[in-house]
């Protein structure tokens, strides 16, 4: 079970830190003043019953009063300064989530959903967190100690009652920590895999309209929807239960403290004046306990939502050297014994691969789908590491290079390229941001966008755009990139699909009036036969020896089909 303070948050959210020390102090007030407030309540009241004379009375309720004011400004205090630290711990935990996502975009452990419910909802339980657990748990600790004290220089044996009764506090919430945390982990579970769900059925929509498969999805979602329900409840059930266990263990033990005093200010062996302190106090030390156990269900949330956030933070990624990257347009490329085997997956997506690369060449690469030429350009990129063999450059390995040197040397385009919600000019200026918006207007006619305006705006997921002229954007900013971004290798998966052959043909003119070292993943035959190479990736065995190949020979069926379409 999580201990009482997350020691992630505590060591490395400062704030947290922060807070905890305000919160100490905060605490220590409160319970001064609980103790204040007991000696002027009995104090008071056995001198009225004494001497049966209402002296003073007018100004003990006037300390009262300040110190009832006293208390509720403490207790108004406490959560806002835990929210102003869940705030601040939030803003980096996101942060920092996104900027580890961000250096591992192909990690295929993260699920979009469950990541996107992370950094939204999910790391908003950390605010119970902050601004109910912590706050009644800093009170938990002062209150009874200093308390506790009060009480120890008061009567021995109410003290040693509170000692042997209080303990068994914590140790009940203990045990329902245990029972909770599993119950949390699977709410967890099942909520991340609501989310998960409904992102897929809502990018898959139109497809499943088409197969008229819609409707029948709608049970699919009933079905998790239940499990989401039922295992709410079941928190719920066990919050409600631990709240009434411990609410019954502290009135057992303040009746046993009051028996014990009443008896012996019945014997005459105590007086009124502390018979009444104790009784009054008393209570004030299990309150704050009994209350940790009803927001420790607000903490369990905050911590499953913290482990997650770290666990992502921390996860591997691929981290580089400091070198300074070489130039590609001098330097050759050796990629040798080349083997990525996916974690979790059973076989290898690339197996001994072996190519060269010499400045000014442009090779195709060719192979069945699935044969690992995107993860081939992934480990390019330095998004993958490999399992086995290399990558050099010149002499130096690409491991020891600085990632964000050797990236500004590439210009990629991806097989879906990702544009931002903005107009189609500011996609295009994302390869060279800061290039004139005559070099803009160049790229994209050179891609074969002549009649695609710089101000039409792209809509969220690239809507307002046809697949072809998101290829053509695409292809642009990598262009852009290559004449005034400072690139020089241009890694190109599938360009070609989705234009008309005569757009195709002017772009491959295009590459090669620049000289360019590019690799290009295609299944075009126009477009392997403009290359100055042929390279085959793929499984030994299905496509034939991996190695080099005529460029008029490409050997996979998905160029027929490719051609078909176009
Ligand atoms: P290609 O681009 O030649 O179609 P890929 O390089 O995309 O092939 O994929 C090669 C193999 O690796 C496939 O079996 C694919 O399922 C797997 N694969 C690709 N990307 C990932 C990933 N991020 N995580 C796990 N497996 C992957
Ligand atoms: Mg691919």
């Amino acid at each position: 079970m999580p201990g009482p303070l997350h020691p992630q948050l505590l060591a490395r959210a400062r704030a947290t830190r922060t807070y905890l020390a305000a919160g100490v102090l905060v605490g220590t007030l409160t319970a001064v003043l609980v103790v204040a407030q007991a000696w002027l309540v009995s104090d008071r009241v056995a001198y009225v019953v004494e001497t049966h004379r209402p002296d003073g009375l007018a100004t003990t309720v006037g300390w009262l009063v300040l110190v009832l004011l006293g208390r509720a400004l403490l207790r108004g205090v406490n959560p806002w300064l835990g929210q102003r630290a869940a705030a601040v711990v939030k803003g980096g935990l996101r942060r920092d989530v996104a900027a580890a996502r961000l250096a591992r975009p192909l990690d295929p452990r993260s699920d979009t959903g469950g990541l996107v419910e992370l950094v939204t909802h999910g790391l908003d339980a950390l605010d119970g967190y902050y601004a109910k657990y912590l706050p009644q748990l800093l009170l938990a600790v002062t209150v009874p100690l200093v308390v506790g004290i009060a009480l120890l220089a008061t009567d021995l044996l109410t003290a040693v009652i509170v000692v042997l009764t209080i303990g068994l506090i914590p140790f009940f919430m203990v045990l329902i920590g245990w029972a909770t945390e599993r119950r949390m982990n699977r709410r967890w579970a099942v909520q991340a895999k609501l989310a998960h769900h409904f992102a897929d059925l809502v990018a898959g929509l139109p497809t499943l309209q088409v197969f008229g498969r819609a409707r029948a999805q709608a049970i699919g979602l009933q079905k998790i929807e239940a499990r989401n329900r039922a295992e709410t409840m079941g928190t719920l059930r066990i919050s409600f239960l631990s709240s009434m266990a411990l609410e019954l263990l502290s009135t057992l033990s303040v009746a046993i403290i009051a028996v014990s005093i009443g008896l012996r200010t019945v014997a005459g062996g105590m007086d009124l004046r502390t018979a009444l302190f104790l009784l009054v106090l008393a209570p004030e030390v299990y309150l704050p306990l009994r209350q940790v156990g009803a927001h420790y269900h607000d903490s369990a949330e905050g911590i499953a939502a913290a482990d997650r956030a770290f666990a992502e933070i921390d996860a591997p990624r691929v981290t580089g050297g400091l070198q300074a990257a070489p130039d590609p347009a001098t330097t050759p490329l050796h990629i040798r014994g080349l083997q990525v085997t996916y974690p979790g997956a059973d076989r290898p997506a690339l197996d001994g691969l072996d190519l060269q690369l010499a400045p000014g060449e442009v090779v195709a690469v060719v192979g069945p789908s699935g044969g690992g030429k995107s993860t081939l350009l992934s480990v390019l990129m330095g998004f993958v590491r490999p399992t086995a063999g290399e990558v050099v450059l010149g002499d130096v390995p690409l491991a020891d290079i600085d990632p964000d040197s050797w990236r500004a040397r590439i210009a990629w385009v991806g097989q879906s390229p990702g544009l931002p919600e903005r107009t189609v000019g500011a996609n295009v200026a994302l390869g060279a941001p800061g290039a004139p918006a005559e070099a803009i207007r160049r790229a994209l006619d050179r891609a074969g966008a002549a009649d695609l305006e710089l101000s039409h705006p792209v809509g969220d997921e690239s809507t307002g755009l046809s697949d072809g002229e998101r290829r053509r954007v695409g292809l642009a900013r990598a262009l852009l990139r290559l004449n005034h971004g400072g690139a020089s290798l241009l890694l190109l998966d599938e360009p070609t699909a989705g234009l008309d052959s005569g757009t195709e043909a002017r772009v491959l003119a295009a590459l090669r009036e620049d000289r360019l070292t590019a690799l290009v993943v295609t299944h075009r035959p126009a477009v392997i036969a403009a290359c100055d190479r042929v390279v085959t990736v793929g499984p030994v065995g299905t496509v034939g020896p991996v190695g080099t190949v005529a460029p008029s020979a490409p050997t996979d069926a998905g160029a027929s089909v490719e051609e078909v379409r176009a």
